[in-house]
C-alpha cells in the first residue's frame, strides 16, 4: 500500500499555487507598505517557550500542541503560532534598541492538533504581524487597519467583518472574572462539560466557546466593557477614533475575548459568514507585560495572526498558473540542438517556453501542445533548419507562419508579452 500523507496535512498542488502566491504577495506589499520587515522564524522551539508565552489554561498548550523529546532528552514543540518565537527572537537578538515601534512580520506553517475539517488543519498557515515597544492606541488602530487593507487588497473585503473589543487591563480582570462567576456558577448546568472546566481556569475562556448550546448563556453575560478601568475605556476609546479617523468599518463585540491568555486593551477578530465553523480568518491583540514575562524588556505589543488556508479558500477557483507561451517542437536531434539554445535565451528573456525532445511524433506533441494551453507551436524539422526556418503555427486558428531561427527568441518574447499571450 502506498503511505498517504498525515491526517490533518495537506499539499498545496499546483493548480492552487497561484492563489496562494497571490495572498503572500498581497501580504508582503501591504506590510512592508507600513514598515513592516520580514522575520524568518524555526518551526519548533523549545516547549516552555509555549507554554509561558501562550498560557498553560489555554486550549493550545492543553491539548493541541506536537510536542516531543529529541535525541538530547531536550522537550521541543512544533510551534502552534508565531508570536511566542517572534518575541523570543526579539529578545535575543536584542531588538528593543531599535526605533520603537519595531515592525515585524513572519509567514509560514503551524502545528495543531486539532480535529482536522474543512479550513481546521494540523499543518496550516499563518501571516503573522507584531508592532512592538509602543502603547499608542494609533498603533493599535493602524495594525487592524493595515489588517483589512489586506484583505482588501485581495478583493475581499466586502465579504468579511471585523470585529473589536477591550478585554481592559491587570486592573480590569479580578473585578470582572467574579462577575462572570457570579453570572455562571447557577447556570453550569446549561454549559457544556468543557466550559464548566474553564469556569474554574478562567471563566473568560468560556466567552470564547463554540458549542452551540451554551451560546444562549454567553450571549447574556455581563459585558466585560461594563468593567473596565478608566484607563483602559479610554485607551479603547482613543484606538476607536482612530480608527473613526480612517473610516474603517467595525462592530464592538464585548464577548470577543480571543483564545489566548496573554491578551489585554484591544482585541479583534475579522470573520466570515462563508466557511460554516471555521469563520475566523484573522484574530489579534494587545499584550503588553509578555514580553517581560518572557524574560525581556517591558516594552508592549501588538498584532495579529491571519489564517492563510481559509483566505485561499475565500479566493476560491481563480484562474489558474499561466500556459507556457509557445512549445518549441524539434524533429531529430539537429533541430533539437539549434533548438536548446534558443529557448534558453527566450526564457532568460522572461518568456515561458516548453521544449520538445525531438523523440515523438509531431501530431503527439501538438496534442501534448494543446493540452499544456500554450498559444503556439514551433516546429523545426530537417527542411525548416536547411532553410534556417522555424514554423510558427497559433493553436487556435491552426494559421502558420514562417519565422527565422535567427530572429526566434525575439519573436517568442515579444508573443509572451502580448497581453493574453498563453490561452
Ligand atoms: P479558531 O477559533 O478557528 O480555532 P483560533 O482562535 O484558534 O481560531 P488563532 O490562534 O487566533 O486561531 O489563529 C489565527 C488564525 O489562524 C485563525 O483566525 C484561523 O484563521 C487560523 N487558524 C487557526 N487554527 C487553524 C487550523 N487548525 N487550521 C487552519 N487555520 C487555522
Ligand atoms: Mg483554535
Amino acid at each position: 500500500m502506498p503511505i498517504k500523507a498525515v491526517r490533518g496535512v495537506r499539499d498545496i498542488l499546483p493548480a492552487e499555487s497561484p492563489r496562494w502566491q497571490r495572498v503572500e504577495a498581497a501580504g508582503r506589499s501591504v506590510f512592508e507598505a507600513y514598515g513592516y520587515r520580514e522575520i524568518r522564524l524555526p518551526l519548533f522551539e523549545r516547549t516552555e517557550l509555549f507554554a509561558r508565552g501562550i498560557g498553560e489554561a489555554t486550549d493550545i498548550v492543553q491539548k493541541e500542541m506536537y510536542t516531543f523529546e529529541d535525541r538530547s532528552g531536550d522537550s521541543v514543540t512544533l510551534r502552534p503560532e508565531a508570536t511566542a518565537s517572534l518575541l523570543r527572537a526579539y529578545i535575543e537578538h536584542g531588538f528593543q534598541v531599535q526605533p520603537k515601534p519595531v515592525r515585524l512580520y513572519t509567514m509560514g506553517p503551524m502545528f495543531r492538533y486539532e480535529r482536522p475539517q474543512a479550513g481546521r488543519y494540523r499543518q496550516f498557515h499563518q501571516a503573522d504581524v507584531e508592532a512592538l515597544g509602543e502603547t499608542h492606541p494609533a498603533v493599535d488602530a493602524e495594525v487592524i487597519a493595515m489588517l483589512m487593507d489586506f484583505f482588501g487588497a485581495l478583493g475581499l473585503a466586502d465579504r468579511l467583518e471585523l470585529h473589536v473589543n477591550s478585554i481592559g487591563d491587570a486592573g480590569t480582570r479580578p473585578a470582572y472574572r467574579a462577575r462572570l462567576l457570579d453570572y455562571f456558577a447557577p447556570r453550569s448546568g446549561e454549559l457544556c462539560p468543557e466550559c464548566r472546566g474553564r469556569l474554574d481556569r478562567n471563566p473568560l475562556r468560556v466567552l470564547d466557546c463554540k458549542t452551540p448550546g451554551c451560546q444562549p448563556v454567553i450571549e447574556k453575560a455581563p459585558s466585560i466593557l461594563d468593567s473596565l478601568t478608566a484607563e483602559a475605556a479610554e485607551h479603547f476609546e482613543r484606538v476607536r477614533a482612530c480608527l473613526d479617523a480612517m473610516g474603517i468599518a467595525y462592530t464592538v463585540t464585548p464577548r470577543l475575548v480571543r483564545g489566548l491568555d496573554y491578551y489585554v486593551r484591544t482585541t479583534f477578530e475579522v470573520l466570515t459568514t462563508e466557511l460554516g465553523a471555521q469563520n475566523a480568518v484573522a484574530g489579534g491583540g494587545r499584550y503588553d507585560g509578555l514580553i517581560e514575562q518572557l524574560g525581556g524588556p517591558p516594552d508592549p505589543g501588538i498584532g495579529f495572526a491571519i489564517g492563510l488556508e481559509r483566505v485561499v479558500l475565500l479566493l476560491g477557483d481563480e484562474a489558474s498558473a499561466a500556459a507556457p507561451v509557445a512549445v518549441l517542437i524539434p524533429l531529430g536531434d539537429a533541430a533539437l540542438s539549434r533548438l536548446l539554445g534558443i529557448a534558453r535565451e527566450a526564457r532568460r528573456r522572461g518568456a515561458r517556453v516548453e521544449l520538445g525532445y525531438g523523440t515523438r511524433k509531431l501530431q503527439r506533441e501538438l496534442e501534448r501542445t494543446n493540452r499544456l494551453g500554450a498559444g503556439f507551436a514551433v516546429i523545426v524539422g530537417d527542411d525548416e533548419l536547411a532553410r534556417g526556418q522555424a514554423l510558427l503555427r497559433e493553436m487556435k486558428s491552426g494559421a502558420q507562419r514562417g519565422v527565422p531561427l535567427e530572429g526566434l527568441a525575439d519573436e517568442l518574447v515579444g508573443l509572451a508579452a502580448r497581453p493574453g499571450a498563453a490561452r
